[in-house]
């Protein structure tokens, strides 16, 4: 045989190719404003490779996508990298200036931009140094293209004009296919970049990690799917290729509103989602108020620790939670908790405190705690490191930035900054990031373990703890609180809280706050997880 019959490369089409042969008539649905199915999704992604490669795209070109979660942000996912160009994935969440820099950093030459975004780019069009063409996204079908700018037309009209058919070509699965920045909380946000084989490899993993692993079933081709983490940040967690290739039914919510998110999940009778624990906060929060119970709805949580109070509020709603652990560097796929059929007999109490532990390593993941001489450490669940990792699916770097890829590729191993143990069943438990674990005379304390055990008092809805600078001890913990809605507490009676953890041994006295703080709501990153850096720098 040829190479070619054995050898071929793997490309983001044949996830598309997959999906559509299992269940053409499978639905696409975005908002309550589209629904089709996946024949027509195919159709509209081979329209938009015609119109990309009309508006002069060439393969390594780079494609910026300014949007929230859409049937069309699906469309452009397979689309620009399947002609071999690169989609850019772009955070709009971002200041003005750091989208800016991102776009001219990235070498955007298109850019397909929602209405909502056109401020933005009104605002920074002179600046940008590679980009030709705009084309517009509006839920509006007569929406009116701008004057001002050069705009090709409107997404659905150029569509339509465009021809049904594409052969979309083979070629090297080592090329460059996505493309997007880290939420940058220091400096400049830095590029990370994702190849067609890395993907392919990725999402086959995504789908047996959630899907076909005994007794964790969180998302198989019969569930309905609904991303809550945006597309622009790791594209949705990598999910929206998953499902594809699976042919499951996606539901897209565009931006995140409430009312929407809990509309799409009644009507499309939704079963699983992903997000990180602030946003599953606020749904637990909303579902109280409003008496609504799910029907054990499924939902990935990562991004950040997941809190034993919050998987025990979620539970009363009817959630079923599920820790997971990734970063952008990572595509973002590391590890997912997982219960084996021992930890599945036990009761359902003691399975959740396996199910909010940051997750067994995927397959094809290598992942090792390492101490700062480069030496691995025990799988004890007691040595605490810092992770790296091996996986086919890594960024080679930081676009254009080799000093700062040394830093993250150091000994043939990716360090992530996080610093953890893992136990004897396999088990990686994250303490802290470096950068956020506090330390207090000479002794090291994790502001998650904190944050879970402050998570677990009744009045208490959500927690951050930092740590600030004290003469005496270096740094002290300080706890940021949100109440539950009509409950009290003072710092004392918290501080009570946690000396019940002190009693039991859990935790050292002097992990303890002195400064206890309540507020109305805690500061959020670009992509909804804790501030810490902002909590420091307002406290100061
Ligand atoms: P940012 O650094 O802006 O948050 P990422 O989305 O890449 O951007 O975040 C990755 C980081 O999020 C990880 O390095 C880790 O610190 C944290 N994280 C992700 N999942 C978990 C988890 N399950 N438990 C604790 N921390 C997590």
């Amino acid at each position: 045989p040829t190479q070619s019959a054995y050898n071929y490369p793997l490309l983001l089409k044949r996830l598309l190719l997959s999906g559509g042969r299992y269940e053409p008539n499978r639905e696409i649905v975005y908002r309550d404003q589209m629904r089709y199915n996946y024949s027509t999704l195919k159709e509209r992604i081979c329209r938009l490779a015609n119109l990309l490669v009309k508006a002069g795209v060439k393969p390594g070109d780079a494609v910026g996508v300014m949007e929230w979660d859409s049937h069309r942000y699906l469309e452009c996912m397979f689309a620009i990298p399947m002609i071999g160009a690169i989609i850019h994935t772009v955070n709009i969440r971002l200041s003005p200036d750091q989208v800016l820099y991102t776009m001219n950093h990235a070498d955007d030459t298109l850019v397909l931009v929602n209405d909502e975004f056109l401020p933005i780019i009104e605002g920074i069009h002179d600046q940008l140094k590679t980009v030709t063409n705009y084309v517009l996204l509006s839920d509006n079908k007569n929406a009116a293209v701008p004057d001002k700018l050069p705009f090709i037309g409107e997404y659905e009209q150029l569509l339509a004009e465009a021809d049904s058919h594409y052969d979309f070509p083979d070629f090297d699965e080592n090329s460059v296919a996505t493309t997007f920045y880290t939420t940058g909380t220091t400096g400049n946000p830095k590029g990370v970049y994702f190849t067609h084989r890395q993907l392919v490899l990725h999402s086959l993993v995504i789908a047996q990690a959630l899907g076909t692993l005994s007794g964790h079933d969180l998302m198989k081709s019969s569930d309905v799917y609904m991303p809550i983490t945006p597309m622009f940040h790791v594209h949705g967690w990598g999910v929206p290729y998953a499902a594809t290739m699976l042919g499951a039914k996606q539901v897209y919510p565009g931006r995140y509103e409430p009312e929407m998110l809990l509309k799409l999940y009644m009507t499309e009778k939704v079963s699983f989602s992903h997000c990180v624990p602030t946003i599953m906060f606020m749904i637990v929060q909303a579902a109280k108020a409003n008496n609504i119970k799910f029907d054990n709805w499924k939902v990935l949580i990562g991004g950040s620790a997941l809190p034993k109070g919050l998987a025990v509020a979620a539970r009363e709603v009817g959630i079923h939670l599920n820790g997971a652990y990734g970063m952008s560097e990572t595509c973002p796929l590391l590890a997912v908790a997982y219960l084996n059929d021992e930890l599945q007999a036990l009761n359902p109490d003691e399975q959740l405190n396996y199910r909010i532990k940051t997750g067994i390593p995927s397959a094809l993941v290598d992942l090792e705690v390492m101490d700062e001489n480069g030496k691995l450490l025990p799988h004890d669940g007691k040595s605490v490191g810092e992770i790296v990792c091996r996986t086919p699916w890594l960024t080679q770097g930081y676009f254009k930035e080799p000093e700062k890829s040394e830093d993250l590729w150091q000994g043939g191993w990716l360090h992530t900054g996080d610093m953890a143990t893992i136990d004897e069943l396999g088990f990686v438990q994250i303490c802290d990031r470096m950068k956020d674990i506090i330390k207090t005379g000479g002794e090291w304390i994790s502001s998650l373990d904190l944050e879970n055990l402050l998570s677990q008092h009744s009045a208490i809805a959500e927690a951050a703890v930092v740590g600030i600078p004290d003469d005496r001890w270096g740094e002290r913990p300080f706890a940021m609180l949100v109440l539950e809605k009509d409950q009290t507490a003072t710092a004392e009676t918290i501080k009570q809280h946690l000396q019940t953890y002190v009693d039991t041994g859990e935790i050292n006295k002097w992990a303890i706050p002195d400064r206890i703080e309540f507020v109305e709501a805690i500061p959020k990153t670009s992509v909804g997880k804790i501030d810490k850096k902002k909590i420091r720098a307002d406290i100061q």
